[in-house]
Parts: C-alpha cells; structure tokens; sequence
C-alpha cells in the first residue's frame, strides 16, 4: 500500500492510503472521498450497499448453492472445503441514462430484401466497474440499487476490504456508452439484417459512485481451486465455478 506524504483526507487529515492506478480514494478513517491528482474532496453522491450476511451465513449459502441444480457433482458439498472467505467492497459507477439509438438497415430475410428503419429508447442504470481488472461478471450483477444509502465507513466490516476507484467520472460515462451501444446494436439485429446507419444519443440524469459488498468464496473440490462470488446485499450467487462432474 502507497501512503502519499502529500495527499492528506481534507477531511479528517490522516494520510490517504492508495495503489497505484488507483484515481478516487476513500479515507478508511472517516469516509471522505478525495481525487488523488488533485486531493480536492469528491464532488458527486458516494453511495453504499450495505451487506446483510457474516462468515458462518456465507458457509450456508455456499452449501446451499452447491447442493442445487443439476450441473453440479452429487458428491459436491460434501466433499470440498471452504478455503477462503473475503468480503470486498467493490466500486461502481452507476450511470442512469436515457439511451436512443435511430437506424437504418437493410432487411434481408425476405426477397427482395427491404430498407427499415426504426429507433429503441431506454432507460438504464448502466452499471461499470470502476477497476481496470477485477474480473467480475459486472453485466451478471443486478445491483439491488433500491438498497443503497450514503456512503457510511462505520458500516464496513473490520475485516472487510474497500477498493479505490481507477476509473473516473468521465471515463465510466465513456464506457457505459460504449456498452449501451454494443447493447443496441445487439438488440436492433432483431429488426435488422444489416445496419447502414446508427447514431445514439444520451441524455444523462445522474451519476452515482457505489460501493456494494461481493463476497469472494475460494473452496477447494478434489484437489482444484474454484471461486463463488455472492452479492453481500442479497445473498444471491453472482457468478459460481462449478468443478466438472464425473471427474
Ligand atoms: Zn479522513
């Protein structure tokens, strides 16, 4: 862990703790939030999703989850073992934004094939990870967002882990646009066959800095490592590695 000499929490005056790449940093001491360049407070909503489980209710729901579905190995629960439990709270951007995309294209699934035209207009809180590699299935994640509160450092866990942000405000704005038009590009191949034309426009309302609590599970099954990731705020499994059966 770095310790800036110079970047102070304008706040409560305790040595900003930061990694490398890291760009919006949260005191651990009293919860401010600082631009590390510029060590000026943060100016937008930091929210929290608060966790609702501890160590013993994640066993649970680790083996509540390996005894279900049919794609698991019968013998599953029984025989891994629980290697690592580590809450993390992970930072979003939360970008709502309405979304409309007008096209043109080609429809060639009848002969002769036709000139279409058409637009999509959504809403969304377009969710983006606010770390450069934390490989974590972000569009998987359904951000219980209704639960979310001001940020609250007294809220975090002891033992928990809090990361810092690498990407900033306008950056998230960027990829969350990018994502949305990949999305709308998905979604028009419905009505088109080829896309001549397309051009989107956003209008944001608001943008929202989120931690919210992931707990990574590491169990071990037949001599190999697997990882579970559950969302501290529901308790549901976000993404879950599941050890070929017949092994
Ligand atoms: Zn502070």
């Amino acid at each position: 862990m770095a310790v800036a000499e110079n970047i102070r929490c304008s706040h409560c005056g305790a040595p900003v703790e930061f990694k490398p790449g890291e760009i919006i940093a949260t005191c651990r001491y009293c919860g401010f939030t600082t631009v590390i360049e510029t060590g000026e407070a943060f100016n937008f909503e930091h929210s929290l999703l608060l966790n609702k489980y501890d160590l013993t209710q994640m066993d649970d729901l680790t083996g509540d989850w390996m005894h279900s579905g049919f794609m698991k190995p019968g013998d599953l629960a029984r025989k891994s073992k629980i290697v690592e439990k580590n809450l993390v709270y992970l930072p979003f951007w939360v970008v709502s934004v309405e979304a409309k995309t007008s096209y043109k294209g080609i429809f060639e699934r009848i002969a002769p094939p036709i000139v279409k035209d058409g637009k999509i207009q959504r809403e969304y809180n377009w969710l983006v990870l606010a770390r450069e590699a934390a490989g974590f299935p972000t569009r998987a994640y359904d951000v219980p967002l209704e639960g979310k509160i001001p940020y609250d450092f007294r809220k975090i866990e002891g033992f928990a882990k809090v990361l810092n942000s690498e990407i900033e405000r306008d950056e998230a704005l960027e990829l969350a646009k990018q994502q949305i038009e990949v999305h709308h590009r998905f979604l028009l191949q419905q009505d088109v066959d080829k896309i001549v034309e397309m051009t989107t426009e956003y209008e944001v309302k608001q943008m929202v800095y989120l931690h919210a609590p992931i707990w990574f599970i590491k169990y071990d099954y037949r001599g190999e490592s697997y990882q579970l990731l559950i969302d501290g705020a529901t308790g549901i499994v976000v993404k879950g590695d599941i050890p070929q059966k017949g092994f």
